[in-house]
């Protein structure tokens, strides 16, 4: 087998064709107005290709399309089991382009060839799949009722769904929703983040190839624009989003001001990880938790950012956790080797860097904190580590980067109080080797998901993921997922 080497990927990357129209109705379109802008990879600040900047007339016409295709019951009305084979179909045809997808969203997002040849690609596939399995083994209810009536209790496709989605995990993120929702018998209106439309555009050629209808699975790049377009439209049925959470409150006043379409949101984060001093082991927890910060270089929704370490053991378990950062090697993400690819954008670069710049006033500076590798032209970040407060900046907003805050605490009820005091509740995590300390403390955090002995756990689909609090509302991933796409009706049959 050929060996895939940084010379095999930009061999591949300088003779890679990228498509950059809008998919509409079947298609590849150029943005009504004609408008593009260019996408740029954060690996040396090179344009990549001119992508359609979609506005109101694109918008319009995709909603038109996914309508359309929803009304003639084209995708909705196919037996379970058909929507199911031209859903495998197209994984399958994804796990064929996985090479090219991966290239696509490396290039695109600055994250490593080794996590998305590994995470981001199959992780997507095995998301349209893992739905596509569920659809044609779940029905509805006979409900108990007078003995005159039949009651059935069902769910159907609740119409035209828009997904908006950030750059982080630009095509895993859409999976999450185009996934349940198109198993679900919707249409979708794909809305890829400005900073990553790349893979989106591209599976959309693959969903036509497998046999999904014209007007079902619509993708739309643009800046904010389309978004809240969508947000807006009274002709889209449900609204499901994956951003941050000042966005996720406009799209819900969005709703408000016209369709009360249904919003489901997965928001921003700043979790907790606590460690006890009877943790178990506490290399393992210094290697998960700096994974928990700095893998995707930090651009994670469930980001362990703050570390939560006791007293008594703070002094070993740094020195463990900053060598354990320092495996974190900012290069270049089409190296195979390469642990820790770009940040995503000058934009996102420069936020993080204020951040760091407000930690050296009021923090004290582990590690790290320098921008690296300038000359290559993009945006490289050290792994960096604060000795910090639980009221410090740093520690209380979300700064989607590979920056830890870590917060030293005393008694377990000082480490809970700290852990939920945020506005924020998506993940948290806990080490102790005391059965009673792990459940009773997993129970009292306020968050969707609650790792204990581990970070980031569980990448099969059994598991909702989404937030309490801040983070949203709704659950990405299992058999739940499913329900957000759907109405649940009642239908009551009198027999005499
Ligand atoms: P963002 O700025 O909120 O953008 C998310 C998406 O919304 C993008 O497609 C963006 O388009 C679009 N958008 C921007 N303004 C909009 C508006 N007014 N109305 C409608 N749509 C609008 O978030 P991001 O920077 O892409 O992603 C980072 C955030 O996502 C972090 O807060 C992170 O925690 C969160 N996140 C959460 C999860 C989760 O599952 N809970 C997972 C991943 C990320 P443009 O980019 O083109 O402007
Ligand atoms: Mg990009």
């Amino acid at each position: 087998m050929e060996k895939k080497t940084l010379a095999y990927w930009q061999d591949k990357a300088a003779t890679l064709s990228i498509e950059g129209r809008a998919f509409i109705d079947g298609a590849y379109r150029d943005a009504y107005s004609g408008r593009t802008f260019d996408c740029v990879s954060p690996i040396d600040a090179r344009v990549l290709a001119s992508v359609a900047d979609c506005g109101a007339a694109d918008v319009d016409a995709a909603v038109a399309a996914a309508r359309r295709a929803f009304d003639a019951q084209v995708w909705a009305g196919l037996n379970p089991r058909a929507r199911k084979s031209v859903l495998l179909r197209w994984a399958a045809l994804m796990r064929e382009h996985l090479d090219e997808l991966a290239l696509l969203e490396t290039l695109d997002a600055g994250k490593p060839i080794g996590d998305t040849t590994t995470v981001d690609v199959p992780g997507a596939a095995y998301c349209v799949q893992w739905f596509a399995e569920a659809i044609d083994k779940i029905g509805g209810e006979v409900a108990p009722a007078d003995h005159h009536l039949v009651g059935l209790v069902t769910r159907e496709p609740i119409g035209v769904v828009a997904a908006v989605v950030p750059w982080n995990f630009p095509i895993l993120m859409a999976s999450w929703k185009f996934g349940p929702a198109l198993a679900a018998g919707n249409s979708v209106v794909l809305k890829p983040s400005e900073k990553s439309p790349l893979t989106a555009i591209r599976v959309a050629q693959l969903a036509h190839e497998a046999g999904i209808p014209a007007g079902v699975f619509n993708v739309l790049p643009g800046g904010g624009e389309p978004g809240k377009l969508l947000a807006l439209h009274r002709d889209v049925d449900c609204l499901a989003f994956t951003g941050s959470t000042g966005v996720g409150k406009q799209i819900m006043q969005y709703a408000g001001q016209s369709n009360l379409k249904r919003v489901w949101l997965e928001l921003g984060g700043k979790s907790p990880n606590i460690v006890l001093p009877d943790c178990p082991d506490l290399d393992r927890a210094a290697n998960a938790a700096a994974s928990a910060i700095f893998y995707n270089m930090g651009e994670m929704c469930t980001a362990g950012s703050r570390l939560l370490v006791h007293r008594d053991i703070k002094d070993v378990f740094l020195a463990k956790l900053v060598e354990a950062a320092r495996q974190y090697v900012p290069g270049n993400p089409l190296d195979p080797k390469t642990s820790m690819g770009a940040i995503v954008d000058k934009i996102q670069l420069e936020r993080v860097l204020s951040y760091i710049e407000a930690g050296r006033k009021e923090a004290k500076l582990l590690l790290g904190g320098d921008r690296v590798n300038e000359s290559s032209g993009g945006f490289y970040l050290q792994p960096t580590v604060f000795d910090t407060h639980h009221d410090s900046k740093i520690a209380r907003e979300e700064i989607f980067g590979p920056v830890l805050s870590v917060i030293t605490f005393s008694t377990i009820d000082e480490a809970v109080r700290i852990a939920n005091d945020t506005d924020y509740g998506l993940a948290a995590a806990v080490w102790t080797a005391n059965l009673t300390h792990a459940h009773d403390i997993a129970r009292r955090l306020r968050a969707g998901t609650v790792w204990v002995n581990c970070y980031d756990e569980g990448g099969d689909m059994n598991f909702p993921f989404g937030g309490f609090k801040e983070s949203g509302n709704g659950r990405d991933k299992s058999l739940h997922a499913l329900e957000k796409y759907t109405e649940l009706k009642s239908t009551l049959v009198r027999l005499r």
